[in-house]
């Protein structure tokens, strides 16, 4: 297994089981978004799955029928690699599951990429790999549905679900799974990941963007593909504005727009993507941005601070008050608050909190 930058622990560990014949037969791979927890989950399903695996390796031949389909790239094609994800949708039988726009895998799915075929035998009489992407996707009903697979699977049978929001697992599915933590990537490996992506950032445009990337892969190609450090130059300005009593009238409007601009492309680049989820994705993007800024500009005032609340307080209290709002935005959102509504919202709460007096 090719190691990933930065998951030493959780490589480690699936390499000493797989050395020695002992992994768990129900796995969950769980941490950030885009720090290979996946592709780890394919690399362990392509070494289960091989026929020949070298004794007391943790690696594949390369030559049997099994490897073979990885080898040229067929493993969609795998009849022993079931990869479930909620855009299997798409192919159901139903059409209200085929057309829903979706936030959930679908029991149905599931029925019929998991609970069903994990009781066949394997068609290359070898060994069956599932595979569960976005696990946190299944509803309760879906989660309890896979328990007794989980508890006592068929044998020569594995079962991994992936999650970046473990907590959404059912503690009684949790509780019989073999949890591998992956973490969040080094901003060194941020760094060069983004070197090999792209040759025309600035630097200034990369020092913004590699901890903003909070060591997720995933979170920094979001922000090249969708154009963030665009965002950051139009929005961020503003917020340090209204510190000076300046505020811009259209600045809720400008934000409200780029979350509307970021979720109509999502959802086209993505078949079955809600506009709702879309929507909430790219304001929590926006809202992490402004936080990210403000507890920077907290972080500077405190190291000017001197020791003495009378002066200290009122220095430091309006970006706390600014981090605040963001989180009471977040509520207004979970409770489908019209989105310009939303930002207008939280640029008056801001401008109130930063302007001085
Ligand atoms: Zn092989």
């Amino acid at each position: 297994m090719d190691g990933i930058i930065g998951q030493d622990r959780a490589l480690d560990a699936l390499r000493t089981a797989l050395r020695s014949n002992r992994l768990h037969h129900a796995l969950i791979f769980h941490g950030p978004v885009g720090v290979g927890k996946m592709t780890t989950a394919r690399a362990v399903a392509r070494g289960l799955l091989c026929h020949e695996r070298p004794e007391g390796e943790a690696r594949w031949c390369g030559t049997c029928p099994s490897c073979l389909l990885f080898e040229r790239g067929e493993d969609a094609a795998h009849p022993d690699l079931h990869v479930v994800t909620k855009e299997l949708a798409r192919y159901s039988d139903d059409r209200r599951i085929r057309e829903r726009k979706l936030m959930t895998i679908p029991v149905d799915v599931l029925r019929r990429a998991l609970l069903e075929p994990v009781y066949r035998a394997a068609q290359l009489r070898h060994n069956k790999v599932f595979l569960v992407d976005e696990a946190e996707m299944l509803a309760a009903e879906g989660q309890n549905l896979m328990l007794k697979t989980l508890e006592e699977p068929p044998d020569n049978t594995y079962v991994i679900l992936v999650t970046s929001n473990e907590d959404r697992l059912l503690i009684t599915v949790r509780s019989r799974c073999q949890r591998i933590a992956f973490v969040p990537l080094a901003d060194e490996a941020v760094s060069r990941w983004m070197d090999a992506q792209t040759s025309d950032l600035s630097t200034d445009d990369r020092q913004w963007l590699v901890p903003f990337a909070a060591g997720s892969l995933g979170q920094a190609l979001l922000v090249l593909e969708y154009g963030l450090v665009a965002w950051s130059r139009d929005v961020l300005p503003h917020v340090d504005a209204m510190r000076d009593n300046r505020c811009d009238p259209e600045l809720g409007a400008r934000m409200a727009s780029l979350i509307e601009t970021f979720a109509k492309q999502w959802v086209d680049r993505h078949d079955n993507a809600s506009k709702e989820a879309a929507n909430r994705r790219a304001a929590q993007l926006l809202w992490s941005m402004i936080g990210r800024h403000a507890r920077g500009r907290l972080a500077e005032t405190a190291r000017q601070c001197t020791g003495e609340p009378v002066s200290d307080e009122p220095r430091l209290e309006p970006w706390l008050a600014v981090i605040d709002a963001l989180q009471e935005t977040e509520r207004d959102l979970a409770a489908h608050v019209n989105i310009s509504l939303v930002c207008d919202h939280l640029v008056s709460r801001m401008s109130r909190s930063l302007a001085q007096r």
